[in-house]
């Protein structure tokens, strides 16, 4: 991995290019980086998924030159048996920027005529800045995952793991009206950042014993956590595995747990363009206030020193800022 000059894209027909003023550093990333997710990835590619920025150039005539726009990256086909059901995120023809398509981690982004066509370029308004912006796809990615397990208004929700997709499960969860929310998380500074942003508790994992709660989300990929999820929801409770998990190996994990207890065990995977649209009107409203996660901000010259602070754990969010 490395910085490498590249030739501009240029617009196909219908297609237009994005200037790129934010790009955020995914977890995702990181996983493809270091080897741990290969599923989907074309190799070599330019990763980065979460971007927003002006449109640079346009053979679209829904769009001017230097408007401010945000792309939702994942396009489903709309036809396969997935898209049919609604399930439209895990499409069995998914064309995906920072899988397929080169992504963010760059100057300028070429976007083809199906994802322009599709709705998935996005205008953003005046007072959603671009970083805010970049956050919506891993919002919209939690609401998917909180639709998926069906969590309920009212319900007592633990949220495993409190980076900042267990963060940003939070401000979602208590957006949307969770009756009590309980964060896990080992870190004591990672617990302070919890309740700040509207946990009712924050324990570490020896202390969530007793919990019961209705519903478990699990956002770090750790099997021991995923254990401890189902021993901390009540008897026919909702537990769903956020995060993805360590490839290559299959966890022990305490099936006769889910069994007994009767636990609903849900996955979750990606995000669709109704939800892409949902985050982005939960941010620009203010009602989840995703845009306090940055951290951290680098020059694209300095993309490699982002990649490796992200590695330390240290940033919540550390974000590329080419055109800064
Ligand atoms: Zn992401
Ligand atoms: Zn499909």
């Amino acid at each position: 991995m490395g910085l490498e000059s590249m030739p501009d894209p240029v617009p196909g027909p219908g297609g237009l290019t994005i200037r790129i003023k934010a790009a955020a550093i995914c977890g995702t990333d990181m996983r493809i980086y270091r080897g741990i997710k290969t599923r989907g990835v074309r190799l070599p590619a330019v990763l980065g998924h979460e971007f927003a920025g002006v449109v640079d150039a346009q053979n679209a005539s829904s769009f001017t030159k230097g408007q401010r726009v945000v792309l939702c990256p994942a396009l489903s086909c709309g036809t396969c048996r997935h898209c049919q059901a609604g399930a439209s995120n895990i499409c069995e023809n998914l064309a995906a920027y920072g899988y397929g398509p080169d992504g963010g981690f760059a100057e300028l982004v070429n976007v083809p005529r199906a994802f322009v066509e599709a709705g998935h370029v996005l205008p953003l308004a005046d007072d959603v800045s671009f970083e805010e912006a970049a956050l919506a796809e891993p919002l919209a990615c939690v609401i998917n995952g909180q639709e998926v397990m069906g969590l309920q208004p009212g319900a007592h929700v633990a949220v495993l793991g409190a980076g900042p997709i267990g963060l940003l499960h939070v401000m979602l969860a208590k957006a949307r009206g969770a009756g009590r929310i309980s964060v896990v998380q080992r870190s004591a500074a990672r617990r302070a950042a919890a309740l700040a942003v509207g946990a009712d508790e924050a324990l570490a994992p020896e202390e969530a014993g007793g919990l019961q709660a209705d519903a478990a989300i699990v956002a770090v990929g750790s099997p021991d956590l995923a254990n401890l999820a189902a021993r901390i929801t009540r008897p026919r409770g909702l537990i769903n595995l956020f995060a993805g998990f360590p490839a290559g190996e299959l966890p022990r994990f305490d099936l006769n747990a889910v069994h007994y207890g009767e636990h609903h065990v849900t996955g979750a995977f990606g995000l669709t363009l109704k939800q892409f649209r949902e985050a982005l009107d939960l941010i620009a409203s203010g009602r989840v206030p995703a845009g306090q996660f940055v951290t951290h901000r680098f020059p694209l010259e300095q993309a490699m020193q982002a990649f490796a602070l992200a590695e330390t754990g240290q940033a919540l969010k550390a974000v590329i800022t080419p055109g800064a």
